[in-house]
């Protein structure tokens, strides 16, 4: 340690050797430092700075490092011999060059390892967002993707796309098995795979597929779709004898000038959807098909608005008792009254029951119905029975039958007045739950009527096992020219049948005198027709109906 004035006090035993090691050092010392540097260290000290310099002592070199101690003008001077310093500092600095070397390294492994995996986890991304797994084939997303670039660089080129799947395919998968299935995809996307004239295709998925080919006309299309499912039957192999039905649509793209992959996508779609309603093999989009899918999320859309607003009107049309042509009864049907236009049921009813709302609208007709009647009621009327139409979709609902009475209940309706109409196709498909359905409506006192009786495939083992109060026999019997004298056999048939089973026959749809003579030959109860009277609104339905007091 030494003074500003140069006294060392703490002087270092291996510079001096022991008997130089007296505290009578002076700044004389200094001495060992050389020329400007002494001045230069001077002034440092003077001032209060640090420093450092090199000296010789005894023929060997120092390092010298200066600092002040922050009190009383001391400093401390730290030496240290050159050469152990500089090897010191040589050896840290070729540690510290192979550290760092050993450091770079591995930080380029590292970042070389993230560069691999990330590729790996993109190409794992890439796949999963682009292609279907199982068939090892491009998903929708793709197929997109590349009709879009085709479309780029080929402009005006006569494109068409298609969408398939296969009728049924469930019942596949469950006669054959999943893994019989999961095959005939997997060759279904191997032989649209070979055929050259396809520019793409896709597995959007289960068991639907998108194709996109270079062809303009439908005859150029079918020997293309000849030729993929001939490969695919090559492919599976003749122990594969399952009859599969293709189901498609198709929409040519250059005709409608559409530059579009998701739009051709979109009416690509709509054909299909209309082929499967429909049942055909093949539907090719149109324009009315794009008014009918928009008309359909219309419907599905504005029910429950139109419900608030009272847009559904009840309308009834009378029965009448075929003997004294007085009026028997009548039958509700719905209508739906939109921006000043009158919509028959037809238009609306089928998709509502498509789309699983139904339930609510049928509901809503059964209360305004009665409502209506239990005004009639106040005014002193007689009430008479009158048939309201449920959809198949009511047999879902276990809630159906308690639903029923407490409407029924809230307006002090008999039960007895109210018949549920179910058509006899719905019936035949819930056979099995048919019957305990028919045997709870009577326990609470309803009855229920087989609406289009003889539209279905066994009609009459089906009037069999029911005991059904009402049996409606369809219109259709009586407008089918070309089987006239096949329809009377049968109708007088039903009509015996019926009366042998204790069951209330209507025939619907009667315009004519000739079928009125016709069905009082053959005992016919009741006729619902134009012949007696139109659907009427339910407001005026005992001024607008004949014989109704
Ligand atoms: P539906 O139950 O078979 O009703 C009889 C249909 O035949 C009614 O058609 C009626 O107006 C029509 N009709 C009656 N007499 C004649 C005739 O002499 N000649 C001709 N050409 N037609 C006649 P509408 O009212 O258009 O109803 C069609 C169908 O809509 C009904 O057929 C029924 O299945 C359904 N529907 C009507 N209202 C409702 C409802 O509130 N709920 C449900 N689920 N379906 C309903
Ligand atoms: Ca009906
Ligand atoms: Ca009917």
């Amino acid at each position: 340690m030494v003074s500003r004035s140069g006294i060392v006090i703490q002087p270092v035993e291996s510079m001096y050797g022991k008997q130089e090691n007296s505290l009578d050092y002076t700044l004389n010392h200094f001495e060992l430092i050389h020329g400007s540097d002494k001045e230069r260290v001077r002034a440092d000290m003077l001032h209060g700075k640090s420093g450092h310099f090199i000296f010789d002592l005894k023929g060997v070199q120092w390092y010298c490092h200066y600092n002040p101690v922050g009190y009383g003008g001391w400093y401390i001077f730290t030496m240290l011999r050159h050469d152990v310093g500089a090897a010191y500092a040589s050896e840290i600095t070729s540690r510290l060059t192979a550290a760092s070397g050993v450091i770079l390294i591995c930080f380029l492994i590292c970042v070389l390892l993230i560069l691999r995996q990330q590729k790996r986890h993109t190409a794992a991304l890439m796949r999963v967002a682009y292609y279907d797994e199982l068939c090892q084939c491009p998903n929708l997303a793709k197929f997109k993707l590349d009709v879009q670039k085709f479309i780029d660089e080929h402009p005006g080129e006569g494109v068409l796309m298609t969408k398939f799947d296969i009728r049924q395919f469930k019942l596949l998968n469950k006669i054959l098995g999943k893994e019989v299935g999961n095959t005939v995809l997997i060759t279904i996307a191997a032989a649209l795979d070979q055929e050259t004239k396809i520019k793409g295709y896709c597995r959007a998925h289960d068991d639907e597929f998108y194709v996109f080919l270079c062809c303009s006309t439908s005859e150029e299309l079918d020997k293309i779709r000849t030729s993929v499912w001939n490969q695919f039957y090559k492919c599976m192999g003749p122990g594969f004898s399952y009859p599969m039905e293709v189901i498609e649509g198709r929409y040519f793209m250059s005709f409608d000038d559409c530059q579009n992959a998701a739009e051709a996508v979109e009416k690509t779609n709509i054909a299909h959807s209309k082929a499967k309603e429909l049942g055909t093999k093949v539907c090719e989009y149109d324009e009315a098909l794009v008014k009918q899918a928009l008309w359909k999320q219309q419907v599905e859309h504005q029910l429950e608005p139109a419900l608030a607003n009272g847009e559904f009107k009840i309308y009834l049309q009378a029965q009448y008792h075929l003997n004294e042509e007085a009026l028997a009864s009548a039958e509700a049907l719905v209508r739906w009254e939109k921006e000043g236009k009158l919509i028959p049921p037809n238009d609306f009813i089928p998709i509502l029951e498509q789309k699983g709302l139904i339930t609510k609208l049928d509901f809503y007709v059964l209360e305004q119905l009665c409502r209506k009647m239990q005004s009639w009621k106040n005014e002193g009327r007689e009430l008479i029975e009158i048939a309201v139409n449920f959809s198949r979709r009511h047999l879902e609902n276990p809630d159906f039958i308690q639903n029923l009475c407490s409407i029924a209940d809230q307006y002090g309706i008999p039960h007895y007045l109210l018949v549920v109409e179910l058509t006899e196709t719905a019936m035949w498909e819930n056979e099995k739950n048919m019957i305990q359905m028919v045997e709870q409506l009577h326990e609470n006192g309803f009855l229920m009527a087989m609406d289009d009786f003889g539209t279905g495939y066994s009609s009459l083992s089906l009037l069999k096992n029911l005991p059904v109060d009402i049996v409606k026999i369809d219109r259709s019997f009586f407008y089918d020219n070309q089987y006239k004298d096949r329809a009377r056999i049968l109708i007088s048939n039903v009509m015996n049948m019926a009366k042998q089973l204790g069951m209330v026959t209507v025939a619907e749809g009667i315009e004519e005198q000739r079928h009125i003579d016709f069905l009082r030959q053959v005992g016919c109860d009741k006729v619902q027709g134009y012949y007696f009277t139109r659907p009427v609104p339910a407001e005026s339905f005992w001024e607008g109906t004949r014989g109704a007091g």
